[in-house]
């Protein structure tokens, strides 16, 4: 495959898109972001890294880091953690709460907001409230390869001030006994967690044990069981969307994970792991030319899963 004239194929494609959406304003932090900036990253098993546009950009990978988390409290906490956390795709927003009631404070997936509170409440009681997000980053830097991956203090100040749609998820949550710590010491770990920033080439290469069967091709250990592997990408094709999953199984065919900093990363098995940056969002707070080039990409690469 010709990577570095396909990416270049799918540039042209999407760069006459590029402005359409919104950029998330949930946060005056991420308010500000170019909606004109755009980076599509490749690595790839045999170790090589194609790119077009701000790939050396730092962005808010916001949920993209809940693929990692559930990596991590799968790896700590094995099948227990099903019990507090569903399967399934929501059909609702990334923050909705009304699920929540009718299924017993039961998040229906890892990946919507509330399912990720669980996940990072995992993490809180295995770790601790510090080392919880600080294990996280530890993660990311042997995955991507680079000790530059961290958090942004502006971007979680920000989360925390205007964090009241989380706050009543996780309080919601706890008074079902879902959640077991208390909720702002797992806010504050989620938070931090939501403001890790990353480039595209750095976020493509810490996905690539996702495309490998779960050894890190770089250091080539494993650092996570077939199974684990196999689960992670069965709900990023199902789940990580929101209520845009099955939109993005359809059109593009490959497990994916966005977050409304407007990256997504999505996993080629067997060949390649992708991310892509472009900070303006569809209805459903998905990057509008991310997904486009993912698209494009998957069609003109042969990529579709199916
Ligand atoms: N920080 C965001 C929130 O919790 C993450 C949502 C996302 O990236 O989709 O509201």
């Amino acid at each position: 495959m010709n990577w570095e004239q396909l990416l270049q194929r799918v540039y042209d494609d999407v760069a006459p898109s590029l402005g359409e959406g919104k950029v998330a304003d949930y946060i005056p932090a991420l308010a500000c972001a170019d909606p004109h900036a755009f980076a599509l990253s490749v690595a790839t098993l045999d170790g090589a890294h194609y790119g077009v546009g701000l790939t050396r950009t730092s962005f808010s990978i916001q949920s993209i880091s809940k693929v990692f988390a559930l990596k991590m409290a799968l790896s700590l906490e094995g099948v227990e953690l099903w019990q507090r956390v569903g399967r399934e795709p929501s059909g609702t927003p990334f923050n909705s709460i009304v699920q929540l009631e009718r299924e017993g404070g039961v998040p229906r997936n890892p990946f919507i907001n509330a399912g990720a509170l669980i996940v990072t409440d995992a993490l809180v009681t295995r770790c601790g409230q510090v080392d919880a997000v600080s294990r996280l980053i530890a993660l990311l830097h042997q995955l991507s390869g680079s000790s530059r991956v961290a958090c942004d203090p502006e971007v979680a100040a920000s989360e925390r001030t205007w964090g009241d749609r989380n706050r009543s998820l996780a309080y919601f949550m706890r008074s079902f006994g879902v959640l077991k710590n208390a909720p702002e010491i797992v806010l504050d770990a989620y938070f931090r967690q939501c403001s890790i920033t990353m480039t595209t080439h750095e976020l493509a290469q810490a996905g690539l044990f996702l495309a490998n069967d779960g050894v890190d091709p770089l250091h080539g250990g494993r650092v996570a069981a077939h199974s684990e592997v196999n689960r992670i990408n069965a709900l990023m094709l199902t789940c990580g969307h929101y209520d845009m999953s099955g939109d993005f199984a359809w059109r593009v065919g490959l497990p994916g994970k966005s977050g409304v900093g407007g990256g997504i990363l999505a996993i080629v098995p067997g060949l390649a792991s992708v991310a892509v940056w472009s900070p303006a969002l569809n209805a459903a707070g998905n990057s509008l030319v991310g997904t486009l080039a993912l698209e494009r990409l998957s069609e003109r690469g042969g990529l579709n899963l199916f």
